[in-house]
C-alpha cells in the first residue's frame, strides 16, 4: 500500500505530505508529535486577571456569530462551569455554531479577563474535560492542517498493522519497553503521561540504538579493510625516542603505543589523535612517521595552512636530523620548478615523509608507497579532500590530529568510526595560562599589564573580533587596532598585523619577524589560530570574546604558555559573560569543550557532516546523551550474535546493507 491508498490522500496532498518527509505508509504511521500540550482544567481560585485558562462546562447560550469581514468572524456564548459563568468570544470558528448546541458540553482554552467575567477563547473542544488529557501536536506544511494531519495518520494507523522492531528482544525485555505497535499508538494517542513517557523513551532508545549499530559496523568494516604488513619492533621505536630532547608524557605514549599496534596489526589504521593545543601532538605524528619508515614507506603529513606546514616542515627536520629519513615541503607558493623536484623524488622513492598544504593532494603528486597519511587539525579539511588523500596510497593508515578535543563519550558518537588516542596532560614545566575575563572600560588597567609584559622582553598577541561572512569589516578592525596599540606603545615597541587578505609571502614575512621577536605586539584575526609556536609570547587579548566559540578562544589562547613562564589571556567583553566565564576556571580543552557542545551543539563545533549525521527524529543528542551510551554498548553487543547474522540475512535493517561509508 501507498500513502494514494488512504482515502482523502490525493496527488495534492501527497506533495504537501512529501515536504513533511512523509513518503509512505510507514513514515505517516511514525510521524510522530513534536511535543505535547497537557490539557487540564484550570484552578480559578489560583488564577489572576488576563491568564490563560482551561474551563470546561455546559453551554449556557445559543452562539451568536457576527461576520466581520470576509474570512473573519467572531462567535460569542455563554459557558456554565458549575460555579461561574463566563462569556466566550472566539474567532474564525463561526463554522462550529450548530455543533455548539446548549446543555451540552464544552471545553475552552483562552484569556481570562475577571472583570468582564469573560474570556477570549483560542482553541474549543467539543467534550468534557474529567482528567487531564495530552494532546500531541504536530509539524504541519502550508496547506495542510494539524487535524487533517491527524485523520491521514490515523488512518494508516488503521492499515498498518505490522512493525518492524529495530530493537531485538533481548533488550526490549531488558528495559521492559513497550511494544512497538502499543508505543506507536501511545505517541499519537497518548493516554496519560506515565504510559506516554514510556513510549517517547522506546521511540527515543531505537532511534538511538539503530544509529549507533550502524556506526559499530561502519568500525568493524573499517577494522577489516586490509592494511599495510608491517613488523615493526617496539625496540627500535624506543631507541629513536631515547634521542628526543625530551622524555614524552604519559598519555603521550600511550598514543606512540596505540598507534605502534595500530601499524602491526593487518588492519589498516583510523585513528583519532586528540589534545589540547600544545599538549604535544606533533612528536607523536613523527613517531608515527617514524615507525611508517621503518617498515619501508613513505608519510605525508597535511597542515591547513602554509605557515603551519612550514613550521613542521623545520621542527621534523629537526627531530629527524640524525636519521637517515629525507624529509620534504610542498606547498602551493614554491615554483612550479621547486614542485616538479619534489614530485619527481617522491616517486622514486627519494622522499620518506612529505609535509604540505593540501598541495600534497593535488593531480600531480604520485607517491612510490605512501604508507601513512596524517592530516593537522583534521576537522579544518572537507571530507573529500581527506578521502583524495587516502586515495594516494593502497590502503594508507590514517592518524588524524585534532586540537578541539571532544569530550570521549562524544568523541565515541562524532567519531564512531574511528578509534581514539587523547592527549590529557601538557608537558610538565607548562604553567596554565591565566585567563582574564575584562570589560572595555578597563582598558587602562590591560594596556599597563600589556607594558609591563612587554618590558620584560616578552611578546603579545592581540586579537580583533572575527566578523563572519565579512572579510573587510574584520580587516577595519585589525586596522582599528593596529593604529591603536601603535598610538600606546608604537615608540618603545614595533607593532604589526597580520589579516586574511594579505599575500602568504607577507604573511610568512610578519610571522618570521614575530618568531624573531623582531615585532613584539601582533594584532591579527584568527589567522594565528593554528598551531603557531612562539614561545616567547605570554599575552594575549581578545577584543569581543563574546564573538568567539569557548572552544575557538581555548585554541587561541593555546598561542600563549608555551614556556615555563607565567601566561595571561585577557578576554575583553561587554556581553555573555556568563558563558565565558568557564574559561577563566579552567585549561582543560575537554571540559572547554563539553561547555562549548552543551551551548552550541555539535553543529557548530564540527563539520557538517557530523550535524547532518546526528538529527533524529524524537531522540535530542545533548539530552539523551546518557541513552546513546547504553544504546552504544548494546549495538555494539548485539553485532557479535548469531541473531544479527539473521537479521541481516532477513533484510530486517535494509539500511545497514547500503551503507560503505558515513562520508
Ligand atoms: P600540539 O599538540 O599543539 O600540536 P606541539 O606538538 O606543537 O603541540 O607541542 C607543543 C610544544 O611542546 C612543542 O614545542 C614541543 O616541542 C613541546 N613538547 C612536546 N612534547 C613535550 C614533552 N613531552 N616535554 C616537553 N616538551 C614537549
Ligand atoms: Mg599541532
Amino acid at each position: 500500500m501507498n500513502l494514494e491508498d488512504i482515502q482523502g490522500i490525493g496527488p495534492k496532498t501527497k506533495v504537501l505530505l512529501n515536504k513533511l518527509n512523509i513518503n509512505t505508509i510507514d513514515e505517516l504511521a511514525t510521524f510522530y508529535p513534536f511535543r505535547y500540550e497537557v490539557l487540564a482544567v484550570s484552578d480559578l481560585a489560583k488564577t489572576s486577571d488576563g491568564e490563560k485558562v482551561i474551563l470546561t462546562g455546559i453551554v449556557d447560550s445559543a452562539p451568536n456569530v457576527f461576520r466581520i469581514k470576509r474570512k473573519l468572524d467572531r462567535m460569542t456564548f455563554r459557558i456554565n462551569t458549575g460555579n461561574n459563568i463566563f462569556r466566550v468570544s472566539i474567532f474564525n470558528r463561526g463554522f462550529m455554531r450548530q455543533h455548539l448546541k446548549v446543555g451540552e458540553y464544552v471545553t475552552v482554552s483562552g484569556k481570562l479577563d475577571l472583570i468582564h467575567q469573560s474570556i477570549t477563547a483560542s482553541d474549543l473542544w467539543l467534550m468534557k474535560l474529567n482528567e487531564p488529557k495530552i494532546l500531541p501536536v504536530y509539524h504541519t506544511t502550508y496547506g495542510l492542517g494539524m487535524n487533517q494531519l491527524k485523520k491521514f495518520i490515523d488512518e494508516s494507523l488503521k492499515v498498518k498493522i505490522n512493525y518492524t522492531d529495530f530493537i531485538p528482544d533481548d533488550y526490549i525485555n531488558k528495559y521492559n519497553f513497550l511494544e512497538k505497535r502499543a508505543s506507536v499508538l501511545e505517541m499519537h494517542h497518548p493516554t496519560n503521561q506515565a504510559k506516554l513517557k514510556q513510549a517517547i523513551l522506546r521511540t527515543k532508545y531505537e532511534e538511538l540504538f539503530v544509529y549507533m549499530l550502524k556506526m559499530n559496523l561502519l568500525k568493524q568494516e573499517k577494522h577489516h579493510t586490509h592494511g599495510l604488513e608491517r613488523n615493526i619492533s617496539f625496540n627500535d621505536v624506543s631507541a629513536f625516542i631515547k634521542t628526543l630532547p625530551f622524555t614524552l608524557t604519559e598519555d603521550q605514549m600511550k598514543a606512540t603505543k596505540n598507534i605502534f599496534e595500530d601499524l602491526n596489526k593487518q588492519y589498516a589504521m583510523n585513528r583519532l589523535l586528540q589534545g589540547d593545543v600544545g599538549s604535544g601532538k606533533t612528536i607523536v605524528a613523527v613517531l608515527a612517521m617514524y615507525m611508517n619508515f621503518l617498515s619501508g614507506y613513505q608519510s605525508a603529513l597535511m597542515a591547513p595552512t602554509e605557515i603551519l606546514a612550514n613550521q613542521h616542515y623545520l621542527n621534523i627536520k629537526n627531530l629527524f636530523k640524525d636519521t637517515p629519513i629525507n624529509v620534504a615541503l610542498l606547498t602551493g607558493s614554491m615554483t612550479k620548478k621547486e614542485k616538479r623536484e619534489v614530485y619527481q623524488k617522491l616517486e622514486l622513492g627519494e622522499i620518506d615523509v612529505l609535509i604540505g598544504t593540501h598541495a600534497l593532494i593535488s593531480e600531480e603528486v604520485t607517491y612510490k608507497n605512501l604508507g601513512l597519511v596524517i592530516t593537522d587539525e583534521q576537522h579544518r579539511f572537507g571530507v573529500n579532500q581527506r578521502t583524495r588523500l587516502k586515495e594516494k596510497g593502497t590502503t594508507p593508515d590514517i592518524l588524524y590530529m585534532s586540537a578541539t578535543p571532544i569530550p570521549r563519550t562524544y568523541a565515541l558518537t562524532l567519531y564512531g568510526d574511528m578509534d581514539v588516542s587523547s592527549i590529557h596532560t601538557m608537558p610538565s614545566g607548562r604553567k596554565p595560562v591565566e585567563t582574564l575575563l575584562k570589560k572595555n572600560s578597563d582598558m587602562k588597567q590591560i594596556l599597563e599589564k600589556m607594558f609591563m609584559e612587554l618590558k620584560n622582553g616578552h611578546q603579545a598577541y592581540v586579537v580583533a573580533p572575527l566578523i563572519e561572512d565579512s572579510e573587510d569589516s574584520s580587516l577595519e578592525n585589525v586596522e582599528v587596532l593596529e593604529r591603536k596599540f601603535k598610538r600606546a606603545f608604537g615608540s618603545y615597541f614595533k607593532v604589526a598585523s597580520l589579516h586574511g587578505k594579505m599575500s602568504d609571502e607577507e604573511k610568512d614575512k610578519v610571522m618570521q619577524e614575530f618568531k624573531e621577536n623582531k615585532i613584539q605586539v601582533l594584532i591579527s584575526t584568527t589567522v594565528i589560530e593554528v598551531g603557531v609556536d612562539v614561545k616567547n609570547a605570554t599575552m594575549m587579548v581578545i577584543f569581543d570574546a563574546y564573538r568567539f566559540g569557548l572552544s575557538q578562544i581555548h585554541q587561541l589562547r593555546g598561542r600563549v604558555g608555551r614556556n615555563d613562564l607565567q601566561s595571561t589571556c585577557i578576554l575583553i567583553s561587554d556581553m555573555e559573560k556568563e558563558r565565558l566565564k568557564i574559561l577563566t576556571e579552567t585549561t582543560d580543552g575537554f571540559k572547554v569543550s563539553e561547555e562549548d557542545f552543551k551551548l552550541r551543539g555539535s553543529g557548530d563545533l564540527f563539520g557538517s557532516r557530523q550535524s547532518g549525521d546526528l538529527v533524529f527524529k524524537v531522540a535530542n543528542i545533548k539530552q539523551d546523551f546518557k541513552m546513546l551510551l547504553y544504546a552504544q554498548k548494546d549495538s555494539e553487543e548485539y553485532l557479535k550474535t548469531e541473531e544479527f547474522k539473521q537479521d541481516l540475512e532477513n533484510n530486517k535493517y535494509p539500511f545497514l546493507t547500503q551503507i560503505t561509508s558515513l562520508d
